[in-house]
């Protein structure tokens, strides 16, 4: 096959090929038989074995030529485009990752080379089963989720959880059909000329501005800001219309899988067919075909998790990241990214339009936007009869509470209220499981995690104590675990299930639903209950952040913040930016249909200035005087910040290399940048490794990376020693 554009190889060329092995680089091999393209994916060999590499330019021809082995074969995939090499390059490089381990997020496509060829699919089909069993319903659940998707058997029967008997009966029954097709089907066209809903004024604008940037087709970057319900998925589909009618593909990043199903339903209604949906739970068979299709062009839309950024998308012309300030878009395991900078960059490289959209936005975006590298469009108000709640706060220096109650008297009325006439209630509390603490009330101890700096959390639901920072549970023990006294183990501080047993308790008439990511084996078990609540089947919630993200229920006109103080402790600058996107994101869960909606506060602190602009919604005077106070400790999005984590097996060992960086840091100080710590990192131990964090701050402008590079390249890790580069930390 040819490619246009590409550069080709002939046969015996110098290549230099990029493997994803761990240590790798680019290597020399000859162009096999026939040639290939620049971007080629190949397997060459490498000592004894084969790998997947991709070509990455000419060869440096640094090797006797006759040592120099050739190339095996040119898998069966569309060459990787410049485009992206550039941004894998680039984003290794602003990492300072090995570009190896970036190539991997960028090859992460199952079965890549093997030959296409027909398979057998499954799919719901029309019959009635002749007898209801658990395992035939499960079977028929998830195909009935998935809709159109078809699956292997394979797929079928592990998804759930059934043999692959249970499957084969079903199609003889017709219950479910079984279709031969080829691998890889390509996508039902989305319709772009289908007609969006009628957009208001400020809708109108925000698209309009959107789509000119397209059709300008060059590379530019929107904040698009506006409180939940003012329309910005609207906006956005807009953008995706003159997108893919302009023949060229558009990418959406959701911050959780939990939210891809509504917005899939959503974009069938606009476009008349469902998206691709790229994220760990997709099947291997579809993420394959994703990424076959989407490299050939033959993929409209993809929405997707961070991970869909380094998907080979041919001609990529937009890329939405919904939700931009959710602090899930960093990537905190492996290699360290964060998917909104890098969906920024990926943009510049393919000169898309890159759509930010909150309302909430970051501090970074919102200083991009005011020092004019961002447009910035705004959508006002909320669509239709829907208007933002009403904030106040619960002063609690005034409440009387019972002792283990956390529902003040004040806010415990309110909830009746919204009983006697109907709607729901949410119960805010951002703390998974029953209690953060557990103490043996005999000798005073604090379960701890055996492998982390972390104190063990009781959860009633699941039966045991979980560490929150390594996951490792336990059963709940008898006796306790220093003094060995039964029965003496207790409680303290509440945790959502703990507010949900209150509920029940001060509402016995009330139906309570508990919504917390821990509790709900699968996506599709969450997204049914979350159904189940928007249709009425509860009348309180009490629930994590889970709830603050997107879901929509129409009846709740009351949100109950247990504790709003809790974001503000600590003395992570970032403390207060989180607190008040978390508080404006929850409060915007009541009132979102035509009753208006309430929220309350419960604050041993209302006159701090963060609660303060959560109530009064002054969401610019809050970022003026954020950013006033980033300024002058010259952090981000002022000043650069990089962390150096050390972790080892010993912690002295990853202490004494701290230090030591710490007393040779010429190339630091050489471009005006400062070392601070070593001190424990945030996460200061995970799973029995200690970690220590090395912060460097910089004026901005500086080649921090070239620096930091230079710096680091003494230490060399080992099987217990392991040193991570964290380009723009979170927590500082
Ligand atoms: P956001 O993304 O800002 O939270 P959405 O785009 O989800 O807002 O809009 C909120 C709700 O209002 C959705 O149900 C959406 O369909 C509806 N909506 C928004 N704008 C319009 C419009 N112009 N016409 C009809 N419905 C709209
Ligand atoms: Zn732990």
């Amino acid at each position: 096959m040819t490619y246009s554009g590409a550069s080709f190889f002939e046969t015996g060329q110098l290549v230099g090929v990029l493997t994803t092995q761990p240590l790798g680089r680019v290597l020399d091999y000859k162009a096999p038989e026939g040639g290939c393209h620049l971007g080629a994916f190949v397997e060459v060999p490498l000592g004894p074995r084969k790998v997947l590499g991709v070509v990455w330019g000419a060869g440096a021809g640094d090797y006797e030529l006759s040592k120099v082995r050739s190339v095996i074969r040119v898998l069966d995939a569309a060459p990787m485009r410049e485009e992206l090499q550039a941004f894998i390059q680039k984003a290794a490089d602003y990492t300072l990752t090995p570009l190896p381990a970036m190539l991997r997020l960028a090859t992460r496509a199952p079965g890549l080379g093997d030959p296409p060829s027909m398979q057998k699919i499954y799919r719901l089909g029309e019959g009635r089963p002749d007898r209801d069993t658990e395992a035939r319903r499960k079977v028929i659940a998830v195909l009935e989720e998935y809709g159109g998707l078809g699956f292997t058997l394979k797929e079928v029967s592990d998804m759930a959880g059934v043999t692959s008997s249970v499957v084969k009966g079903l199609v003889k029954q017709g219950v479910v059909r079984e279709e031969d097709t080829p691998r890889d089907a390509p996508f039902p066209r989305l319709d772009p000329g289908r007609p969006g809903a009628e957009l208001t004024e400020d809708q109108a604008v925000a698209a309009e501005a959107l789509r000119a940037g397209l059709r300008e087709g060059v590379f530019g970057t929107t904040l698009l800001r506006g409180v939940t319900g003012s329309g910005k998925t609207e906006v956005y589909l807009e953008a995706v219309a003159e997108c893919i009618a302009q023949g060229r593909q558009a990418l959406v990043l959701l911050p959780e899988i939990a939210l891809t199903s509504e917005f899939l339903t959503r974009v069938q209604a606009r476009f008349g067919v469902k998206p691709a949906e790229w994220h760990s739970g997709v099947t291997m068979t579809e993420r394959r075909r994703i990424w076959k299709m989407v490299g050939q062009g033959q993929c409209q839309l993809v929405v997707g998790a961070r991970s869909a950024l380094f998907l080979p998308i041919q001609d990529l012309g937009l890329i939405v990241v919904d939700e931009e300030h959710d602090t899930s878009y960093k990537q905190e395991d492996g290699v360290l990214y964060n998917a909104r900078d890098m969906a920024v960059l990926r943009g510049s490289l393919c000169s898309a339009q890159v759509v930010l959209a909150s309302a909430t936005p970051s501090l970074e975006t919102w200083a991009n936007a005011e020092a004019g590298k961002y447009r910035r469009l705004d959508l006002t108000s909320r669509f239709g009869p829907a208007v933002m709640p009403d904030l106040r706060a619960i002063d609690m220096r005034d409440e009387r509470l019972a002792s283990n109650a956390w529902v003040s008297p004040t806010l415990r009325a309110a909830v009746e209220a919204r009983l006697a006439r109907g709607e729901q209630s949410l119960l805010f509390l951002n703390r998974r499981g029953y209690a953060p603490v557990t103490i043996c009330r005999a000798c005073g101890h604090q379960v701890g995690c055996d492998h982390c700096d972390a104190r063990m959390v009781e959860h009633r639901f699941l039966k045991r104590l979980v560490c929150h920072q390594c996951g490792e549970t336990k059963p709940m023990p008898e006796a306790c675990p220093a003094c060995e006294v039964e029965g003496k183990l207790a409680a303290v501080g509440p945790g959502v299930e703990r507010m949900a047993e209150e509920a029940v308790a001060l509402f016995p008439q009330a139906r309570v639903a508990t919504l917390s990511s821990d509790m709900f084996g699968s996506a599709r078990a969450l997204k049914a209950q979350i159904e189940e609540i928007a249709a009425g089947g509860a009348d309180i919630i009490v629930g994590t952040q889970l709830v603050a993200k997107g879901h929509n229920f129409p009846n709740l006109t009351l949100v109950g913040v247990i504790d709003a103080d809790l974001g503000l402790q600590g003395s992570d600058l970032r403390a207060a930016e989180r607190t008040f996107q978390l508080m404006r994101q929850v409060a915007g869960r009541a009132g979102r249909a035509e009753k208006a909606g309430v929220a309350l506060l419960q604050t041993f602190q209302p006159e701090h200035p963060v609660i303060r602009a959560i109530l009064t919604g002054d969401e610019e005077g809050f970022w003026r005087a954020e950013a006033g106070e980033r300024q002058h400790a010259g952090v981000p999005p002022f000043g650069r910040m990089a962390g150096i984590i050390l972790s080892s097996t010993d912690m002295q060992e990853a202490f004494d290399i701290g230090n030591a960086l710490a007393r040779n840091d010429a190339p630091i100080r050489a471009v005006g940048a400062q070392v601070f710590g070593p001190a424990p990192a945030p996460v200061a131990r995970i799973r029995g490794r200690h970690r220590v964090r090395l912060l460097v701050k910089a004026p901005k402008g500086v080649a921090l990376q070239g620096a930091l590079a230079q710096w680091i390249a003494p230490v060399k890790g080992s099987t217990q020693f392991r040193l991570a580069v964290d380009i723009d930390p979170q927590s500082f």
